[in-house]
């Protein structure tokens, strides 16, 4: 098990459907000192929860629509707050996705453990329309499955609890496809805001076994004694 020489604050840019959460699950088995924060799977629990924010959230989610700026930034920063201290290691999936997102987050941490490296996961878009068709999720966890790569053990049921897998309602070609129009309208400036703080890196690949292995690189490389 590998820790660090300085604190690992990234932030995992990517197409839904990119492959975040599985390059998250392989860095928190390499790195167990990793908090990782997903917007997406917060805003699930809040829904699973019923709670006020859940109920506003689901129909937006529904649609393929962004969250707007204000309620989710304040469910993040509200985690953030609770969470992290000023030498935790972190890794966000799916916040900030708006240069707004980005640009209060980085006020507010900007005393504190700021985010210290962006990492946008470069996918080719009609590899990722082929692939989110084969995603099953367990609710409960957030764990991610999909029928080619990385299927589970036995069919449709999660490999840890046995409990059955889903799909998720966003999950449909015709609301994906929205979910990637929005994702591409706000990637640029965001891009733009990180590049300009010097944070931003690109890797490419279209299969999370070709990313994974440059990203752990360049983490080894730059954050690991
Ligand atoms: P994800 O699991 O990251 O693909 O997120 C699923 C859905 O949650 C998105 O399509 C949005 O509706 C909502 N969502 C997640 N993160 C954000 C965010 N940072 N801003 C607005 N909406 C979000």
């Amino acid at each position: 098990m590998s820790s660090f020489a300085r604190p690992l604050r990234l932030l995992l840019l990517g197409a839904p459907g990119s492959g975040k959460g599985t390059q998250t699950s392989k860095l928190l088995k390499k790195y167990s000192d990793v908090l990782a924060i997903s917007s997406g799977d917060l805003l699930r629990q809040e829904i699973a929860r019923k709670s006020t924010l859940g109920q506003l959230s689901s129909k937006y989610i529904a649609e393929g629509k962004l969250i707007p700026d204000e309620h989710i930034t304040k469910l993040i920063s509200n985690y953030l707050a609770a969470e992290l201290t000023p030498t935790s290691s972190y890794l966000l999936d799916g916040f900030p996705r708006t240069i707004n997102q980005g640009r209060t987050l980085h006020e507010s941490l900007k005393q504190g453990p700021n985010l210290n490296l962006v990492v946008e996961l470069d996918v080719d878009q009609n590899v990722i329309l082929d692939r989110i068709e084969k995603r099953w999720v367990h609710t409960g966890s957030g764990r991610v499955y999909n029928l080619d790569y990385n299927p589970p053990k036995v069919p449709f049921t999660d490999d840890v609890t046995g409990e059955p897998l889903s799909k998720r309602v966003d999950d449909t070609r015709e609301v994906f496809s929205k979910r990637l129009e929005s994702y591409n309208a706000e990637l640029g400036p965001l891009k733009d805001f990180y590049n300009d703080l010097g944070i931003l890196e690109t890797i490419s690949g279209d299969s999370s076994d070709i990313i994974f292995p440059k990203l752990a690189k360049f983490i080894e490389d730059n954050y690991v004694s």
